[in-house]
Parts: C-alpha cells; sequence; structure tokens
C-alpha cells in the first residue's frame, strides 16, 4: 500500500509514501513510549529550549514548507507561508504561557497542604487533516509536546508529504527519538493504534463520521479523545452593522483556504433591511477574486485539495438551486479548480442550508430581526464558530450568550488563535484546543492532599 500526493491544481502525481508495515508501526509505538519517560522527566525550561529551535527553524523554512503544503492541497503560497508563521506564533506562546498554565494550583483546605499537579498522559495519537496540514498538527503538538506527552501524528492521505516534514522539523530541531514520529498508516489502521496500552488518548480533527468511529473505539478502551469536526458556521449581519467591512470579512471568511475550513462563514444571515445593499458588496468582493494557479503572487484562491470534495461542491451547489436557490455567482469547475459561488434565497432544508459546505460556496440567508437570526444560526446539527455584525454592543454580548457555538466573534473574523480556546458545540465536537485549557486536555489533572 502506497499513499500518493497528488497536486490539485495540476493533476500530476508528486510522490509515492510506502504505508508503515505492522512490524515498523509497532516499532514506532515502542519507541514513543519509552521517550516518555525521560521527555517527561526533563524541565520545563529545558523542553522549551527544543521549542525555541523549532520556532526559528519555521521561520527559516518557511518558503520550502510552504511550497510543499501548496502543492499538496492546493492553497495559495501566501496563505501556505502565512500558516507556517502562524505555527511559530503558537510556539512562542506557549513557550511563554506554558510556566503559567503548567504550574501547580495551590488550594486552601483544611489539609496542611492540597494542590493540583498537572502531568502528561505519555504517548498521544493525533489523526489530522489537509485543510491546514501544518497548523493543525502544531496546535496539538506544541502543548501536549511542551506539557511532557509524546505524539503520534496519523495525517490525512493525500498530505504525507507534510506529515513527514513536519516529523522531519523535530528531528532537525534535536528531539530525542520518539517524542514525535509520523505513522503513514490507513485510517482502518487507526483501531490497532488506539487499542494498543502504550497509546493513551486521541485528537481528532475532520468529519463527523470519522470523529464518530474514533469515538467510539476510544470510549471502547476508556481512553481520552478530544474532536474537532465540521461546522456550518453562521456570520449575522444586523441592520445597524458596518456593511462595508462585514461584507469584506465574510467573504474573506468563506473563501480564504478555497472555502475549506471548519471555521468558514458558511451562512451569511443577513437581517432584511440590509439584505440587498449587503448582498450587492458580497458580489463585489467575489467578483474580485483571482481563482488560479497558487504558486502564482496574484492568486488569491488556488483550486480545492481532492476531486471527490469539488464534487461535493458542485452537488450541494446544484441540489440547493433546484430546492429554490437564485445563483447570483456561478462557480464554473475544470477538476479541482472552482470559481467562487454565491447563492441568495437559501433557507432551512436546503443542502446549503443544513449540511457542511466544505469549498467556496456562500449562501445568503434573509432573517426578519435580531430574534429570527439567531433562530437561523442555532437551526443547524453544527455548533463550532460563529460571527456577528452590529455596533451596539450590548446587543452583540446578549446575543452572543444565545448562539449554540464555541465562538462567537463579533465584528471581526472567526479564527483560530492560540491565545484562546478552540472547538465546538452538538456535531462539531467536544474538548478544546488551544489557550489553557487546550493544554491540559490531555493532563492528569491530579490532586494532592497531605495532612
Ligand atoms: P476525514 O474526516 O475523512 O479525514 C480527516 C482525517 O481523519 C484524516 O487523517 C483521515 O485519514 C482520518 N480518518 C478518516 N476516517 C477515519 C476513520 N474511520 N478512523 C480513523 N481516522 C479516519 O475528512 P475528509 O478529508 O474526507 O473530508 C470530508 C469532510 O470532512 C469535509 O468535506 C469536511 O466536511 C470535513 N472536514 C472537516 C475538517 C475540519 O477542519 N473540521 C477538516 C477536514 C475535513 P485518511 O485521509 O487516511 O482517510
Amino acid at each position: 500500500m502506497n499513499f500518493t500526493s497528488v497536486n490539485p491544481y495540476t493533476q500530476q502525481k508528486i510522490n509515492s509514501y510506502p504505508a508503515l508495515g505492522a512490524q515498523a508501526l509497532d516499532r514506532k509505538i515502542r519507541q514513543a513510549d519509552r521517550a516518555f519517560a525521560d521527555w517527561s522527566a526533563l524541565s520545563l525550561e529545558n523542553r522549551s529550549g527544543f521549542f525555541r529551535k523549532v520556532a526559528a527553524y519555521l521561520r527559516s523554512e518557511k518558503q520550502r514548507y510552504g511550497e510543499l503544503m501548496t502543492a499538496e492541497m492546493g492553497k495559495t503560497l501566501k496563505e501556505s507561508i502565512a500558516e507556517v508563521e502562524k505555527c511559530a506564533v503558537g510556539v512562542d506562546y506557549y513557550i511563554e504561557h506554558a510556566p503559567t498554565f503548567l504550574a501547580d494550583l495551590m488550594i486552601p483546605t483544611e489539609a496542611k497542604t492540597s494542590f493540583v499537579a498537572y502531568q502528561p498522559l505519555g504517548a498521544v495519537l493525533a489523526i489530522m487533516p489537509w485543510n491546514f496540514p501544518f497548523w493543525q498538527v502544531f496546535r496539538f503538538a506544541v502543548p501536549s509536546l511542551l506539557a511532557g506527552n509524546v505524539g503520534l501524528l496519523k495525517h490525512a492521505a493525500n498530505v504525507s508529504g507534510c506529515s513527514l516534514a513536519i516529523e522531519e522539523i523535530f528531528r532537525a530541531c534535536d528531539f530525542p527519538t520518539g517524542v514525535f514520529q509520523s505513522l503513514l498508516i490507513e485510517s482502518k489502521t487507526v483501531e490497532t493504534v488506539l487499542k494498543d496500552a502504550r497509546v493513551k488518548a486521541v485528537t481528532l480533527t475532520g468529519s463527523e463520521k470519522a470523529g464518530a468511529s474514533v469515538a467510539s473505539i476510544a470510549g471502547s478502551q476508556i481512553k481520552k479523545s478530544v474532536l474537532e469536526l465540521g461546522g456550518s458556521d453562521a456570520l449575522i449581519v444586523l441592520a445597524d452593522a458596518d456593511l462595508e467591512k462585514a461584507a469584506k470579512v465574510a467573504v474573506q471568511s468563506r473563501m480564504q483556504n478555497a472555502g475549506q475550513s471548519c471555521i468558514a462563514a458558511k451562512r451569511f444571515i443577513v437581517e432584511k433591511a440590509v439584505k440587498t445593499e449587503f448582498t450587492d458588496r458580497v458580489l463585489q468582493h467575489i467578483q474580485a477574486i483571482k481563482q488560479g494557479n497558487p504558486m502564482d503572487d496574484t492568486t488569491t484562491m488556488g483550486p480545492v485539495a481532492r476531486m471527490d470534495l469539488a464534487e461535493a461542491i458542485e452537488r450541494q451547489c446544484a441540489e440547493t438551486v433546484r430546492q429554490g436557490a437564485r445563483v447570483l455567482h456561478s462557480g464554473n469547475r475544470d477538476g479541482c479548480n472552482i470559481q467562487p459561488i454565491l447563492l441568495d434565497k437559501v433557507k432551512p432544508g436546503m443542502s446549503g442550508f443544513d449540511e457542511e459546505t466544505f469549498g467556496p460556496l456562500a449562501v445568503i440567508v434573509e432573517a426578519k430581526d435580531e430574534q429570527d437570526a439567531v433562530k437561523l444560526a442555532n437551526q443547524s446539527n453544527y455548533g463550532l464558530g460563529s460571527a456577528l455584525w452590529t455596533k451596539d454592543l450590548d446587543r452583540a454580548e446578549r446575543l452572543a450568550r444565545q448562539i449554540q457555538a464555541g465562538s462567537v466573534f463579533v465584528n471581526s473574523l472567526m479564527r483560530s488563535d492560540p491565545r484562546v480556546p478552540f472547538g465546538g458545540v452538538k456535531l462539531s465536537g467536544f474538548g478544546r484546543e488551544l489557550a489553557e485549557v487546550g493544554m491540559k486536555e490531555f493532563l492528569n489533572i491530579k490532586t494532592v492532599w497531605m495532612e
């Protein structure tokens, strides 16, 4: 069995990578298990030293890794380089804050001393997707490894080059053998890894189907899982919003990474009074997008990552139109290259409203008033991110509390930022990544009580 990477823009094969055999897989798990004892025994300052090298290395190699990402999954080179830089910023953030996050928490009780200590669990399996092939991995690996865990990465089959490149980064920065390893395995082999007693926990970012399967296996083994799954984020625009800024950010949120982001604004829910003006402004921004070769400087949107994803968007668009939506900007498709799509008159019950759309498809949904907008936003099986546009911040705060999602960004681009927790409710998953809570997901939160 080989994993083959194909350039989605040209459809040319980039490389083939042999899958790990059973013995090689066992060896890697053994190495992880052995590495844990020494790695977790190092001081935090010592582990931080390794990560300082990682931050510098990422910055020095951003062009090379950017090109690899663009070749394998099609995001523009500018986006890829920015992603590598974001990983370095994530490293800086955790180096700075880990001493505070991981410090013992003293709790006054009637005991002589009582406190909470945060201790690593061991080898954590990370199952990661292709859409942010570096960032998704680093936002798991940096806090987990810094806290003393070791990592095993099962990356998406279409980005094996990125998977091996990330392993190479840890090697180049002199991490002890086994602290971070890439496993080129099929998804069906995940069960074997997860059932191995040496593997203590799992985190997955991807589809509900993959999440449900992995969480069931983890549950059967009484192992902790964190799931970051799909989203169908609402972007609510109320009548008093800064419409130009809202339209610009809405298009950026939906179309960046060719629409392949779990937290993209997938449903633009707009108060009736401003719908026409907002839609016109959105259309102008969509018309300005230049879809094409992701390696070109002037291209602002590359192809989607795989043919099946392009076909899925085409199907969802056609279905939504058949169900009564109106096409304002049509997305002609050539292979994985899809022009951005804008649909109006989208309602609950249509594919473009009910399903997660993972590509450059924006939909406009009309709301009667603010309460109708919130109701529509919550009328989704998902609850990952959301955005709200209004100049009235008291109102924004009141409504933000009513939105069923892991995040609400007001008058701003919904994004993943190391300083704030990231994750969802409903079918978007459970657990959190990033910030202090993300760092503590895979730790033994140990109570010590001494009389
Ligand atoms: P998948 O969920 O299939 O893939 C994500 C990761 O999970 C990959 O590493 C994949 O490996 C692995 N995986 C898939 N099935 C299993 C399984 N049963 N057990 C263990 N691991 C598994 O996503 P797709 O790439 O197929 O994308 C499909 C849809 O998923 C998208 O259209 C989007 O809706 C959603 N998605 C959401 C993402 C997010 O950021 N939340 C990211 C990517 C996708 P392999 O590649 O080998 O199958």
